[in-house]
């Protein structure tokens, strides 16, 4: 009845359930949570604010493809994403650029700062603070301290519970300095927010004929893998199954569970027109939450109001918080590879996106994929 089952209505399984209902196939979409959207899920909350339930949502990409496929279920809000960190006491702009150099030094010091990166880096180029910390020069040395201590240190321990070895390079090189004075914190060729949200967006994207999408469902309540064989509603099926959950549940996690990092999302109305002077302020020290997120200033809107949303991370607990992101240390790695190795016997199951293929991707590097992925089974 179905050529091709995908789990998860998220971004990963929305796309695939589209490009293969578009190609003429019957797709089965089944999905455990109430909605679709995934992590990208966003509503209209009591204050008439678009929020992101599960956290900051920047769509931005540099695949024209992408940003093609994606505007023919969208209209788009033009937006550039601004962040600031909070360095002793005092908000700042970050990617940490030449603005920040002059909010944070004396003069005489941010001046000769800035001449020296200028003499050292390309124009416009982001250098992560690792390789600032290789140069040569002593003042760049510095700063590249400075930056590692104040912006990235106390932040990442918090945000991933490992100590600064233990965090993969991945992670090192989102936080660069910048050779210029752009405070955007993307520098992407296309910055925009889906205008009437993510979820309007995907359920744009899954309005078709050919897809049946099941929502409130547990793949394990309708699949079950024997050998190596699906069987669907207790019959054989030999068509396409596509996987975007966790790989260790599709295996009854028999290898152990793969860690994931998790996040205490606590939203709060403020009654003041406005709270803070950026979309998103990160506090990288002194409090237990490593960021703030301010809908208002992603999602323009008229409210008396505001809503906020301050994240604390913490483990992941499967059943009791969201698996959120992927851990890079070298055991979990270890582990992903016995499930993967596992998977591999089956010719029939593809996995795509962050849970599935343990890879922090953004939005577009997920679609990305999925689009990918798509034209290489039909190759
Ligand atoms: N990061 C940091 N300090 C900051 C912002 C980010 O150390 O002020 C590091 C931290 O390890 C974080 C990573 O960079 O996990 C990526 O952060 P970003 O906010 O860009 O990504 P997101 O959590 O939104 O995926």
């Amino acid at each position: 009845m179905f050529d091709v089952v995908i789990i998860g209505a998220g971004i990963a399984g929305s796309v695939m359930a589209e490009r293969f209902a578009s190609s003429g196939k019957k797709v089965l979409l089944i999905e455990r949570r109430r909605h679709v959207a995934g992590n990208c899920y966003d509503e209209v909350d009591a204050n008439g604010i678009l929020i992101h339930k599960y956290g900051p949502h920047l769509f931005h990409t540099d695949y024209p493809e992408v940003w093609n496929y994606l505007s023919r279920f969208t209209e788009w809000h033009l937006y550039f994403h601004r962040v600031e960190a909070v360095i002793d006491g005092k908000p700042v702009p970050i990617p940490f650029n030449f603005n920040t150099l002059h909010k944070v030094f004396p003069p005489n010091l941010a001046d000769k700062l800035e001449a020296t990166l200028l003499r050292n880096f390309e124009y416009g180029k982001k250098i992560p603070i690792l390789e600032l910390k290789k140069s040569a020069d002593t003042d760049l040395q510095f700063l590249a301290d400075f930056i590692y201590e104040k912006i990235f240190l106390h932040y990442s321990e918090k945000q991933w519970g490992l100590s600064p070895d233990k965090i993969s390079g991945a992670v090192t090189a989102r936080v660069p300095v910048l050779i210029g004075r752009d405070d955007r914190y993307f520098s992407d060729r296309f910055q925009a927010m889906p205008r009437f949200g993510y979820t309007k967006l995907v359920e744009n994207m899954l309005d078709h004929k050919n897809i049946k999408l099941l929502l409130n469902t547990d793949f394990h309540d309708v699949m079950a893998l024997h050998d190596d064989k699906i069987k669907l509603f207790r019959k054989r099926f030999k068509g396409q199954l596509i996987y975007t959950g966790q790989l260790d549940e599709l295996f009854d996690k028999k290898f152990g569970e793969l860690p994931y990092r998790s996040l205490d999302m606590k939203f709060m109305t403020v009654d003041a027109e406005n709270f803070q002077s950026a979309p998103v302020v990160n506090y990288p020290n002194n409090y237990a939450f490593t960021r703030i997120t301010e809908f208002k200033n992603i999602h323009p809107a008229k409210s008396e109001r505001t809503t906020i949303l301050r994240e604390i991370p913490q483990d992941y607990v499967a059943g009791q918080n969201e698996p959120y992101y992927p851990i890079f240390t070298d055991e979990a790695r270890a582990a992903y590879e016995k499930y993967s190795a596992e998977l591999a016997r089956f010719k029939n199951i593809t996995p795509v996106g962050r849970l599935a293929e343990y890879r922090y991707y953004d939005i577009d590097d997920v679609i990305k994929r999925a689009l990918d992925v798509f034209a290489a089974l039909n190759s």
